[in-house]
């Protein structure tokens, strides 16, 4: 199944909705439409409970969206690379190309977001102020997205990183220490802190009786995990410091035919030779690379009758990098598009290939060495 969708594009962003955003759409118009606007307003018609319900859902995400925006505007304004916004289960992620190279523009870029959110609260509270008298549906609907925008403002300022108040408590601890590195253990180690105290509340509120804390403890897994993983991308990028790809590349790759059996690959090249990186070539055309990683990936009773152009990864998937680029541009690219490895060129050539285990042993060797 597809797992996101693509919709449109604002400002050169594409804008996707990833599947799980059904389940929180169809979640809040419903409970709009079953509770909150029959509990304001007994009277109302199903129809125009659900109606109301339906296209207030739409603008809480117009309102989520409208966050991200924001977030990707600043970064596009300091030069960043934004490919795009993916609304999700819990909210919206932005996909920026890279972390934020000093203190000042992490800071405008995290704190942006919240603001946008308190500038929209405002905004629908006018609204629903100035529909009071009517006393009807625009002013329930305004007063709801007053509401919840002020939540998404106000949680999203909590100091713990990854959360847009964490990024801006980063940058504030970067600015004055001067080490990002520092700046990020102790902004993970808050935003890990306030992921946990969800986890338990959630579960207290749980026990209690009220479904509602299952969604605080669903919030602090995912905190949990993105704070962490935050972390480790930048000790990683930290640890990549000073290292070009020709640092890190495989110069020793083979040649083999796209319809070699991997079983074959396995048995003749992989554990005789010790080679660990296959190119594919048809007539001395590239077709893809092969690492160690995609032979892992497929299940080993298919070893023998797979051919190995079904796991290479295809050369047109694949983001290249010169022989000087740094260690950062190579995760970069790996991560782009979620691949295994990356090609070296020297002008048209390729003269070796990073695999992500390349990466790992590499870091492998400076945590052993202690630095
Ligand atoms: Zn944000």
């Amino acid at each position: 199944m597809k797992s996101s969708w693509r919709i449109g594009r604002i400002f050169g962003i594409d804008i996707k909705i990833d599947s799980s955003w059904i389940v929180i759409f169809v979640f809040f118009s419903w409970f709009l439409a079953g509770s909150y606007f029959p509990k304001a307003h007994p009277q109302w018609s199903l129809t125009l409970n659900w109606v109301l319900g339906l296209v207030t859902s739409l603008l809480v995400f117009a309102s989520v969206l409208f966050h991200e925006l924001a977030h990707s505007l600043v970064a596009k304004k300091q030069g960043e690379e934004v490919s795009s916004i993916t609304l999700f289960i819990l909210g919206g992620v932005a996909q920026i190309k890279e972390e934020p190279d000093e203190p000042l523009k992490e800071f405008a870029m995290a704190v942006v977001g919240p603001l946008s959110s308190f500038f929209l609260a405002i905004a629908f509270l006018a609204v629903s102020l100035l529909a009071a008298p009517a006393g009807g549906a625009v002013k329930e609907a305004a007063f709801f997205l007053f509401e919840t925008n002020l939540a998404l403002g106000a949680f999203n300022l909590l100091p713990g990183f990854p959360m847009d108040g964490g990024r801006v408590f980063r940058s504030i601890v970067w600015k004055i220490t001067g080490d990002l590195r520092k700046a990020t253990r102790i902004a993970s180690l808050v935003g890990d802190g306030i992921a946990y105290l969800m986890i338990f509340l959630g579960i207290v509120r749980f026990l209690r009786g009220d479904y509602g804390g299952l969604w605080w403890v669903l919030v602090g897994w995912f905190l949990h995990n993105a704070a962490a993983r935050g972390y480790s991308q930048v000790m990683i990028k930290s640890a990549l410091e000073g290292l070009k790809a020709r640092d890190l590349m495989n110069t020793e790759f083979e040649t083999i035919p796209a319809g070699l059996p991997v079983q074959s690959l396995v048995d003749d090249y992989i554990l005789k030779k010790k080679e660990r990186v296959f190119l594919i070539t048809v007539g001395g055309d590239l077709k893809g690379i092969v690492c160690l990683e995609d032979v892992r990936a497929l299940p080993r009773g298919e070893w023998p009758q797979s051919p190995v152009s079904q796991i290479m990864t295809p050369k047109d998937k694949l983001l290249s990098v010169t022989l000087d680029a740094d260690g950062s541009q190579v995760l970069a690219g790996l991560a782009a598009r979620d691949v295994h490895q990356i090609p070296v060129m020297d002008g048209e050539r390729v003269v070796g290939v990073i695999c992500r285990s390349d990466i790992l042993r590499v870091l492998q060797i400076k945590s052993d060495l202690g630095v």
